[in-house]
């Protein structure tokens, strides 16, 4: 490692920071020095990129280790990351590279690692990675066996579609929706655009220019990210508001009032969309998803399965229960037969689709689903102490929390349930601080769950920090 770069450590999204800083195109190459290990040399990897403005440096630093390591590198350039992930499996690759930190701020970057099925790395893959990397062992091949280098062009069109292929498009088209479209300067700028055409909509497109440095919006899909897109809606008359995160394995929503709809309810309604023709269906998300997934569940006669945090555990969820779906809270829609990445742009054609089939605004199926009212607060805690105490905090949080509870969760942090309402405490992936969320029925139901969440956690909060702070163990 360079003596003045810390080596930055894999989190959920595979490895992110400050490009440059700690994302260098040393780092990069011995990353892709590490993946051709890994895979071993003769293999293929699909190396794609978003459009920040150090991604270019680093997919070709991680080319060249690649290359280095003996394995072929197909180039497929500026691409989503769920197109990466079905450019791994249409090209028969053995693995993939993307270079993308997703929402993160402009001066961020990340390395993401697939597999030949189109899946991004576990978590177990990616710490055999960093035990490579920390052993700073590569092994390099023979100048007769390095490997080759070919740019594949017309990714973002194969990508199209191909999900073109898996929805009626005939019938999006007979309603020729008119459709405000925000790539945020970022990947989907090739291919959304794109697709909503084919779909015969009336496309706005606004900042659907490939940007390095996001100036016109954060490249996190936000609400608060997105007041020239409501303003947009509202002002055109259009159907739909659509925005992209940075590498658009994402799709925010927004209704014909202008309004932003919750990702959970749009998950929901792709879930009904999906399932209603498919019996003894599955839903795979993560405990933080609203309850709204059961009354769908419900509906198509279909069960779910909850998971922690992050893509990996759904896809991982999903491929050892054979679920046809999944998602997160914030949409990240899987499809078990089409990639196994999260999805924008096929998302935002299954929506289309519901609303073609039904005939109905995106405000009036949202309405359609039972209303939770959410809240999520943070409570912080000491940054030395935090690592030692959060396994303790969640489990002190159990013991706190009413016991007439109707289902207890305990994969991720501690959830209790309450009929459809429930409460959830887990600690951050990313920061020193608990996150308390909760969901209910009604106003006055909320109030008192986030109460109890937040007072039984900064109580254990306060009683284990003051136990390590006077010396004792927890
Ligand atoms: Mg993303």
């Amino acid at each position: 490692m360079d003596a003045e770069a810390p080596q930055p450590s894999f989190g959920t999204f595979g490895l992110r920071g400050v490009a440059n800083v700690d994302l260098t195109p040393q780092l990069a190459l011995k990353i892709g020095l590490c993946m051709a290990n890994y895979l071993g040399p003769g293999k293929t990897v699909v190396v794609g990129r978003d459009p920040r403005t150090s991604s270019a440096m680093l997919s070709m630093a991680v080319s060249s280790g690649l290359l280095s390591g003996g394995c072929n590198v197909k180039d497929v350039g500026l691409v989503t990351t769920p197109a990466l992930s079905f450019a791994v499996k249409t090209l028969k690759a053995d693995g993939g590279v993307m270079i993308t930190a997703s929402h993160n701020p402009p001066e961020w970057n990340g390395i993401k690692l697939w597999n030949g099925d189109g899946s991004g790395f576990s978590r177990t893959q990616d710490r055999v990675i960093e035990d490579m990397l920390r052993r700073g062992e590569f092994r390099r091949v023979d100048w007769s066996h390095i490997g080759r280098l070919e740019r594949v062009e017309g990714i973002p069109d194969m990508y199209v579609e191909g999900i073109l292929s898996r929805v009626d498009v005939d019938t999006i088209r007979r309603r020729g929706y008119r459709v405000v479209l925000d790539c945020g300067g970022g990947s989907a700028c090739y291919s959304s655009p794109k697709l909503l055409r084919k779909l015969g909509c009336d496309l706005k497109a606004i900042n659907c220019r490939p940007d390095g440095f996001f100036k016109q919006r954060l490249p996190e899909p936000r609400p608060e990210n997105l007041s020239r897109l409501m303003e947009t809606v509202r002002s055109i008359g259009a159907d739909l508001g659509v925005a992209h995160d940075g590498d658009a394995d994402r799709a925010a929503f927004i209704d014909e009032k202008g309004r932003y709809v919750q990702g959970d309810r749009i998950l929901a309604l792709i879930c009904l969309n999906y399932l209603r023709n498919r019996p003894k269906g599955l839903i795979v998300t993560t405990v933080i998803t609203s309850s709204v997934i059961y009354d769908v569940a419900e509906m198509v006669g279909a069960r779910v399965v909850l998971t922690p945090v992050g893509e990996p555990y759904v896809v991982e969820k999903m491929k050892e229960t054979g679920a046809e779906i999944g998602g997160e809270e914030n949409v990240g829609l899987i499809v078990r037969d089409w990639v196994w990445s999260r999805e924008g742009a096929y998302a935002v054609a299954l929506v289309l689709e519901l609303m073609a089939k039904e005939g109905r605004s995106l405000s009036e199926l949202s309405e359609s689903l039972p209303r939770y009212e959410q809240a999520k607060l943070n409570v912080r805690c000491d940054r030395e102490v935090f690592p030692l105490i959060k396994h303790r905090v969640i489990e002190l949080v159990k013991e706190m929390l009413p016991k007439d509870y109707d289902r207890l969760v305990t994969i991720d942090g501690v959830k209790a349930y309450y009929g459809r309402n429930w409460v959830l405490v887990r600690p951050s992936g990313t920061e020193p601080l608990f996150r308390v969320f909760a969901e209910a029925e009604d106003k006055t139901t909320l109030e008192e769950l986030k109460r109890l969440g937040v007072k039984a956690t900064e109580d254990a909060v306060k009683e284990l920090t003051d136990k390590i702070k006077g010396g004792s163990n927890v």
